[in-house]
This record gives C-alpha cells, sequence and structure tokens, in this order.
C-alpha cells in the first residue's frame, strides 16, 4: 500500500499525522509512505528522520497525491487533494463534518473515500484508534500548564524562608477525557483539586486521582446519554448545575472548564456574574472554546482579563505540544491502517463497524454519513 502524508496547512496546526516511529513500523509491513517535504517540522520531526525511517520526502505532490492508496492528515486538506487522488483511495483525517460540504461532495464525484477520525466509534474494539481521547489527554494537560503559568499565585504548598504559601485550589468542571487529565495534572503540581460533571459515574474516577466532586444535587441520575456521553440538562437541571458552580468559584485560583456535549454547542457554566466572584489574579482556561465556550466572557483564541480574572480561550491546544500529540495521533492512524490491510491492501467496507460510522464518502454508500452521532 502506498501512503502519502500531508504537510498541514491550518494556521497553528503543528502536529503532524504520521511520525518517523509509525512510519518505520509500516515500512517493516512492506507499505511505502512518502512524506511531503516539511510535514513534520512543526512537530519537531525534520525530513532527516522520516528518510531514516524509510519514507521517501516527496518532490512531486501532484504525482504523490495520484498514486497514494491513502492520503494522512491531522486536519482536514484542502479540496484540492481529494480533487488529485484517484477514485477508491482514501482520505483519513480529522474532517469537522459539520463544515466539510465541499470537501466530502469533491470526493463523492472523484469516487474518493473519506474516512473522519472524529467519527471512530467510541468501543472497546476501536479504543487504540480513538483520536478524540488521545488529543483530549494532551489537551486537558496543557490547559492546566496554561493556566498555572498566567495564574498570579502559586499552584503547590511552599515552606520557604520567606514564609509558607498555602496551596492553590484548582476546580475542573467537564470530567470526560480532558477533564480527567487536567485534575491529574493540577494535582502533580501541587494543587488542592475538586472537579464537578453531571455524569454520575464521574465521581468515583475523580475521587481515585485524589479530588473531591462537586455535588448538584439530583442532577446526575438523567444527565448520561447513549455511549458514556452527557446530554443536555432540562432548565431546573441547568439551574442546579450553575448554583453548584457558583457557590465552589469564589475560593478557586485556577479554573479549567472542558464541559462538552456531541452535536451540540458547549453548555455554558460561567456567566459574567460569577467570573466577578473569583478573586483577581485568579484564571479560567476555557478548553471547550471550540465548540463555543463554558464561559460566557471567553473569546475564541484570545485572553480576557474582567475584575483582575484573566479568562484564557485557547483553540487547538493539542497542537501546542505538537511532538507527542502528534506520536498519539498516529499511533491511533496505525491501529487504524492496521485493522483496515487485508492481504496488503486498504479495505474499506461502509458495512464495518468501525470503519462504516467513520465514512463520510463512499463509492459503495449512496448516502455517506454527515453528522457526528447524536448524544
Ligand atoms: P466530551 O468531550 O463530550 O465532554 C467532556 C465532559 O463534559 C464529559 O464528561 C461530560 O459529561 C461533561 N459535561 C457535559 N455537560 C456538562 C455540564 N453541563 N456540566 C458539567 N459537565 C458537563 O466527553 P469525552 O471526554 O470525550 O468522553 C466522555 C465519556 O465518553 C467518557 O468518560 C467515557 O464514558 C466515554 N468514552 C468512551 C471511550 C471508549 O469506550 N473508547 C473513549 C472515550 C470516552
Amino acid at each position: 500500500m502506498r501512503i502519502c502524508v500531508l504537510r498541514e496547512t491550518a494556521p497553528h496546526e503543528h502536529r503532524v499525522s504520521l511520525v518517523p516511529q509509525t512510519v518505520a513500523r509500516l515500512v517493516a509491513a512492506k507499505h511505502q509512505v512518502a512524506v511531503e517535504p516539511g510535514a513534520g517540522t512543526g512537530a519537531s520531526f525534520p525530513d532527516a528522520a522520516y528518510l531514516a525511517a524509510g519514507a521517501t520526502v516527496a518532490g512531486d505532490r501532484t504525482a504523490m497525491l495520484a498514486e497514494a492508496d491513502a492520503v494522512l492528515a491531522v486536519q482536514r486538506p484542502r479540496v484540492e487533494v481529494v480533487a488529485s487522488m484517484r477514485p477508491g483511495a482514501v482520505a483519513i483525517s480529522l474532517v469537522q463534518p459539520a463544515t466539510a460540504g465541499e470537501y466530502i461532495a469533491a470526493a463523492a464525484a472523484r469516487g474518493v473515500i473519506v474516512l473522519a477520525m472524529e467519527l471512530v466509534p467510541r468501543t472497546t474494539k476501536a479504543q487504540t484508534m480513538d483520536v478524540l481521547s488521545s488529543q483530549a489527554t494532551v489537551a486537558g494537560y496543557q490547559a492546566v500548564l496554561l493556566g498555572a503559568s498566567r495564574c498570579a499565585r502559586l499552584l503547590p504548598m511552599l515552606t520557604t524562608a520567606a514564609g509558607t504559601i498555602p496551596p492553590g485550589k484548582a476546580f475542573i468542571i467537564g470530567a470526560g477525557v480532558a477533564g480527567l487529565q487536567a485534575v491529574a495534572t493540577a494535582r502533580r503540581l501541587g494543587a488542592v483539586v475538586s472537579a464537578f460533571d453531571v455524569r454520575a459515574a464521574v465521581k468515583e474516577q475523580v475521587q481515585s486521582l485524589g479530588a473531591s466532586f462537586v455535588e448538584a444535587g439530583e442532577v446526575s441520575a438523567s444527565a448520561e446519554a447513549a455511549g458514556g456521553y452527557a446530554r443536555e440538562l432540562g432548565q431546573d437541571q441547568q439551574a442546579r448545575v450553575l448554583a453548584a458552580i457558583a457557590g465552589h468559584l469564589p475560593q478557586m485560583d485556577l479554573v479549567i472548564t472542558t464541559a462538552q456535549i456531541p452535536g451540540k454547542p458547549a453548555p455554558r457554566l460561567i456567566t459574567a456574574a460569577m467570573v466577578a466572584t473569583l478573586k483577581p489574579g485568579s484564571v479560567i482556561v476555557d478548553a471547550a472554546m471550540e465548540t463555543g465556550g463554558n464561559c460566557e466572557l471567553s473569546r475564541p483564541g484570545e485572553t480576557v482579563v474582567e475584575s483582575g480574572v484573566t479568562i484564557l480561550g485557547p483553540m487547538n491546544l493539542p497542537a501546542q505540544i505538537a511532538q507527542h500529540a502528534s506520536v498519539m495521533f498516529s499511533r491511533n492512524l496505525q491501529s487504524l491502517l492496521e485493522y483496515l490491510v487485508k492481504d496488503g491492501a486498504l479495505v474499506v467496507s461502509p458495512d464495518d463497524p468501525i470503519a462504516g460510522p467513520m465514512c463520510l464518502a463512499h463509492p459503495q454508500s449512496p448516502t455517506p454519513n454527515s453528522q457526528p452521532p447524536a448524544a
């Protein structure tokens, strides 16, 4: 199989879809890998590392795309990419289906198969291919480091000749994959950590990481939807959640918000009035910014200071730790490719339990998926 690795073109995207270590594994399995020049530079993998792993660094992009059986990228490539691929070849990347109409139409017209990495089913069998989880892990870690670096106070307790500094207090809202990693990271930095989530199952996981769980009365019983995700809350439940968060915020030094609902805008959990109750010098990191944010005052990619509280709205947190985020993304892709390759060739059936739900365009499937799974 001929695999092609694209250089990312989206602003601030430093990751690469395949890292040299994975390339070496694929080459050992008798696949050919061609990498666009500079594809790994943003993730600190020079072209020489790809050459050493057995890849070619392709000078002729058109030929590389025309020959490829699989074209790999982190973010959805430009439309011209699928239009230049051979019919029957497969394009694999994050796609952001809601805004990918033109891309999917171009792929379908060309007979190219499109697999969206964010649609890997969240089942035990597909766990090793789950980029949402691997990248959320990196995001949760980075959110805490960003916030700690902007906080006016230290997080660890320090006993020094210049006096004793009490430990900082960190509050993590939304304790899914990113949130639990944020809990663990804030604990490692020495903060006293608390967390909140609407899903009942999360309480034990939070406590097992040494953090306390903030209760919001009877919210949890009906807050969990299929697949372990949260559902949108009713008005009463939302009011209880806001009251529980509002009661907890004034003591906090660092707040990380990661709450999301699949296919819906992120729930609004910190109002402007609640921000004003935080101590000056505190920081909120809105790690749900890409789906609209959890804090009323956060702005995409910007830093807002209000009542002495710094509110960060970072976009694409995993790309800020590009090397390890790429290593994990690459392992997810390797696992998917190994699953799809039969007798040395890529076989993508729309009926496959893993590839089927990921297919946004497929010559054998007249009605490909176009939406993420419902909550
Ligand atoms: P996510 O990114 O969709 O949401 C993050 C968190 O926000 C979730 O824990 C959710 O409950 C929480 N949330 C939503 N609304 C909220 C609100 N109003 N207030 C507070 N918190 C709110 O979720 P995720 O982190 O991608 O994953 C969630 C769950 O999916 C996991 O905990 C797990 O059960 C399941 N999962 C399964 C697999 C697998 O089986 N392969 C992999 C990953 C995740």
